[in-house]
């Protein structure tokens, strides 16, 4: 059994005993454990303060994204192996693993493309000059430069290599150090990643730590310059977000959080047209891809209450066709989730929607042994009013249908009552209902994807997380924002307005 070290300080550390166990999601067995007892984060810290943010912010941003473009392709040199591990130890598909896998590699070669294109600057200017009184010549000017903390990343299980690159890519090309801990259950895949980088020799000294294990005393040193980027469950968050140093310090929290995403179809979308089943199609696979544990995943179906019986028969006939069991299989469709907590709160989820809401279906001959879950479609009559749909985010193969009325307004007020999503897509041709719809539920969500005729062959749908656009939603889902280009960027910089003498302030770009 392999026991996961952190890499802390340059130098690879195992933590003291009791170690937690990580599992191989398809069988139940153990296959590595993990600690972080009794190691020095406040000496990691330290570390990538002084170290890891000098050796960063030393380079141009065209220096620093070609740092990323060489973790690129490290990940896709490795992409066989990395997906081999992501099956062995969380049980994902091989489709599954790639794309965790090669969202990451991908990902890294965008940013190393605006790093390219920023080329021998180390920071921005924001905007123009203003002039704000009588003299031209007296002008503010705004700034952004890199903070001299640390990035705290922590991460969720569910996508190991893509959560820890996609944060890491925007840090390094703002120019601050990070400190990234993955979830526990998938944290071999995560440390396989940091050691082929680091055999590699592509971490400058102290700008990338990883710590294997749970958080333990981390938050307690944190300190004014430092960030924290989170993903995970809105009570880790809030948590978090409490912590007497991370209050104390008014240290910047962003947050990616539980997220009740909605799928909406049109009411012009007929039966058996191109956009029905480009519709069906994007709620099975989001159902059902990476057994449901994606953060973006499809758990509100939205139709109109006229079509119901359309929707209800044809999902459920796709969602027959996914095969659940061994991940190893190319026959199979959907692994394990990935591990046995995770388990345990989906099928506690399960349990409480069939309290509420109508069991449309649910697989059968789901493997005993393992982390399965059985794929599952509920149904409530109840739209906006329907208890716990829209409240409780099941992580997991499972999602409900919600008949309506589709009148913009009624179908706005169900999307809006999940508190905020990161995602939700609009199925239609009517450019004047989808609209309404879109501009309606836009304040609710993070990014809104539109399926019609006209994008029904362009292959990218409601769950794919885009560098080149922002990936966040507010309320429920976190209130967060990462990626977007420089966007992603903004959250580690310092914005800062300098007021003098026009000359002079366009020679602070040296
Ligand atoms: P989680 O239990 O909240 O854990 C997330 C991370 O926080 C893990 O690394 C965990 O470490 C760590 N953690 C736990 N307690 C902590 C504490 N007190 N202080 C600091 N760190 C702490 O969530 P999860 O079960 O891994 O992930 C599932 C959830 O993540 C779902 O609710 C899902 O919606 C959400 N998610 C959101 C997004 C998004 O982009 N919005 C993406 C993926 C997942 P350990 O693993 O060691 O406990």
């Amino acid at each position: 059994m392999d026991t996961l070290t952190s890499f802390l300080c340059g130098q690879w550390q195992a933590g003291a005993a009791p170690l937690t166990p990580i599992h191989a999601a398809a069988t139940g067995e153990v296959i590595a454990q993990a600690s972080s007892r009794g190691l020095d984060l406040g000496a990691a810290l330290a570390c990538a303060r002084q170290h890891g943010g000098e050796a960063l912010r030393s380079l141009t941003f065209a220096q620093r994204g070609e740092r990323l473009g060489l973790l690129a392709q490290a990940v896709a040199a490795h992409r066989d192996e990395l997906i081999d591990l992501s099956l062995r130890n969380m049980g994902t598909t091989r489709g599954d693993g790639k794309f965790d896998v090669d969202g990451a590699s991908g990902t890294l070669a965008y940013y190393a493309r605006l790093g390219a294109e920023w080329g021998d600057r180390r920071w921005l200017f924001d905007g123009d000059q203003v002039q704000f009184c009588r003299s031209k010549r007296f002008v503010g000017q705004h700034l952004w430069l890199p903070r001299r903390g640390v990035a705290i990343h922590i991460n969720a299980f569910n996508f190991p290599t893509w959560n820890l690159s996609e944060k890491l890519a925007c840090a390094w090309l703002a120019g601050v150090p990070v400190l990234a801990k993955p979830g526990t259950a998938s944290a071999p895949v995560a440390h396989r990643l940091v050691s082929i980088w680091h055999a590699e020799g592509l971490i400058p000294p102290g700008a990338l730590q990883l710590l294997c294990g749970g958080a333990g005393d981390l938050l307690d040193h944190v300190g004014p310059q430092d960030c924290i980027v989170f993903t995970g469950s809105g009570a880790t968050a809030a948590q978090i977000k409490g912590h007497p140093a991370v209050l104390r310090h008014n240290v910047a929290v962003n947050v990616e959080a539980d997220s009740l995403n909605a799928a909406v179809l049109g009411p012009d979308v007929a039966p058996g047209s191109d956009l029905w089943t480009m519709f069906l199609a994007e709620v099975a696979r989001e159902m059902t891809q990476k057994a449901g544990q994606k953060c973006t995943a499809i758990r509100r179906i939205v139709v109109p209450r006229a079509v119901i019986a359309e929707v209800r028969a044809e999902l459920t006939a796709r969602l027959q066709d996914a095969a659940v069991g061994d991940p190893a299989l190319s026959s199979t469709a959907v692994g394990p989730l990935a591990g046995p907590s995770q388990q345990r709160d989906v099928e506690a989820g399960i349990a409480a929607l069939s309290a509420t809401a109508e069991l449309v279906w649910q697989a059968k001959g789901v493997p005993a042994a393992g982390c399965f879950a059985a794929p599952t479609l509920f149904q409530s009559e109840l739209g906006a009013a329907a208890p716990f749909v829209h409240d409780h985010e099941i992580f997991g193969p499972c999602a409900t249908l919600l008949p309506v009325d589709p009148a913009p307004a009624t179908v706005a007020e169900v999307v809006a009552k999940g508190g905020g999503s990161l995602a939700a897509s609009v199925f239609s041709d009517d450019a004047g209902w989808a609209r309404e719809v879109i501009l309606a539920i836009a304040p609710y969500t993070g990014r809104i994807y539109w399926g019609s005729a006209k994008v029904f062959d362009q292959g990218i749908g409601h769950g794919a997380v885009m560098p080149a656009l922002v990936h966040g939603g507010p309320g429920k889902a976190g209130g967060g924002e990462e990626l977007g280009g420089e966007r992603g960027l903004r959250f580690y910089w310092q914005r800062v307005a300098v007021q003098g003498d026009t000359q002079l302030l366009r020679g602070l770009a040296g």
